[in-house]
């Protein structure tokens, strides 16, 4: 059986040779939040613009500054002004942050060191030059690469691009992940269970999973532990770039899932894995879809979504996978697992002490999602550890919807 990180370069590799060029689209600035961006951004012009004060205090001529100096100051800058004539020596200015420095001045003076009567200003130390002034074009040329594609736009990005003056950014289609919740005894939350049925939680968690790693989710109707249902729903999911399968996947009679996407011609990558929850997930490729059946345990059908859907997801986005962000932390208390398994336990990870601890929680397995409310990481339980002490450096994956 594999081991997670094996799973998971397999599904990177494989997401890889399927990510055939993304299709773009132009997005107004405000909508492109989370998308991968498509084509180089160049500055406009020199970043700064201008050679930029960014303390609030007196402009001069370094070597005029010097301790128990007096200037005499001839006028002020605000930040979006600036004076035409060069600074004379033996004067300063007053100047704002963000504010042009004139020509002839070489360091800005912070008002906290100065001391002001009337139109003189005395300093109490020396002046370096250059200090407190960003030089214009130090932070970018006009025509500079200042985004690559295959960038994820966060805020700072975003803002990059409202400086440089793009308003409009090209970014690729996010991928469609279709989601197929299967099982004879799930009903639409918009029903009333019978007393051995249970409500469809997975397609909403997976939904909002999906979102969260940068998909669109295009939830189908459940569809019944049948051959013919499960092959009439799946092949609606081959329509989108990724069908994730929530059950049908472990070793119980009408577990149907794998042998169905067989018969529609599936290929397959992997169909256990070494972890707990989740062993049974499986991995293939369809037609030209990325088929993922998890297990539908909501536990399972969670971590196995965090540890193999989103790199997918990433990749048919048009970026890199990101890599699992993996802590280390101090084990607050003893832990017994089953060893063989890498597992994966619900828990709770503090930064009360100068190291982060972790605690697992109290939980009744792998259907108990309101253990999983107040977790906000899973704890790695190595595969070769039967019993970890407290106290012990612990690895710990943080839930990528809350940390
Ligand atoms: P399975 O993987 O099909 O064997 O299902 C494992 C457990 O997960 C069973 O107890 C199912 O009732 C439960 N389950 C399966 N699908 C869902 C779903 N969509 N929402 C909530 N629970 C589910
Ligand atoms: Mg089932």
């Amino acid at each position: 059986m594999l081991p997670f990180d094996s799973a998971r370069q397999l599904v990177i590799a494989q997401s890889k040779s399927q990510a055939h060029p993304r299709p773009t689209l132009s997005l107004p600035i405000s909508d492109a939040l989370g998308h991968i961006l498509a084509e180089e951004i160049r500055s406009d012009r020199e970043y700064p613009p201008f050679h930029r004060s960014t303390r609030d205090g007196y402009a001069v001529r370094a070597a005029d500054a010097t301790p128990g100096a007096s200037l005499r100051c001839i006028g002020e800058i605000k930040a979006g002004d600036t004076v035409a004539e060069p600074l004379p020596p033996g004067t300063c200015i007053q100047i704002m942050t963000g504010a042009a420095v004139p020509s002839g001045a070489d360091a800005v003076f912070m008002i906290e060191f100065t001391s002001r009567s009337n139109d003189i200003v005395t300093f109490d130390r020396p002046a370096q030059p250059s200090q407190n002034i960003v030089a214009r074009g130090s932070e970018a040329h006009a025509g500079d690469l200042v985004l690559p594609p295959g960038l994820r736009l966060g805020f700072a990005e975003l803002a990059v691009a409202a400086q440089v003056g793009v308003t409009s950014i090209p970014c690729h289609k996010k991928p469609r992940v279709a989601i197929l919740s299967t099982g004879d005894e799930v009903v639409p939350i918009t029903e009333t269970p019978g007393p051995f049925h249970i409500r469809n939680s997975n397609t909403i968690s997976l939904a909002a999973q999906i979102e969260l790693a940068g998909g669109v989710p295009v939830p189908l109707v459940n569809a019944l532990d049948r051959v013919d249902d499960l092959s009439a729903k799946i092949e609606q999911g081959l329509r989108d770039d990724i069908l994730v399968l929530s059950g049908g996947v472990s070793m119980g009679k009408y577990d149907l899932v794998e042998s169905v996407l067989k018969g529609l011609g599936a290929e397959f990558f992997f169909d256990a894995v070494a972890i707990r929850p989740g062993k049974p997930t499986v991995f293939g490729r369809c037609r030209n879809t990325l088929v993922f059946g998890l297990p539908g345990n909501p536990v399972s059908t969670m971590v196995t979504f965090q540890l193999f859907v989103t790199p997918a997801i990433d990749i048919l986005s048009g970026a890199e996978p990101r890599p699992l962000p993996l802590l280390e932390a101090t084990l607050a208390e003893s832990l017994q697992e089953k060893s063989g398994l890498t597992h994966f336990r619900p828990a709770r990870l503090e930064w009360s002490a100068s190291t982060p601890k972790v605690s697992p929680l109290r939980w009744q397995g792998s259907g108990d999602i309101a253990a999983l409310t107040r977790s906000n990481c899973f704890l790695v339980v190595p595969s070769d550890h039967a019993t970890i002490p407290a106290g012990e450096k612990v690895s710990v994956l943080p839930r990528f919807d809350v940390l």
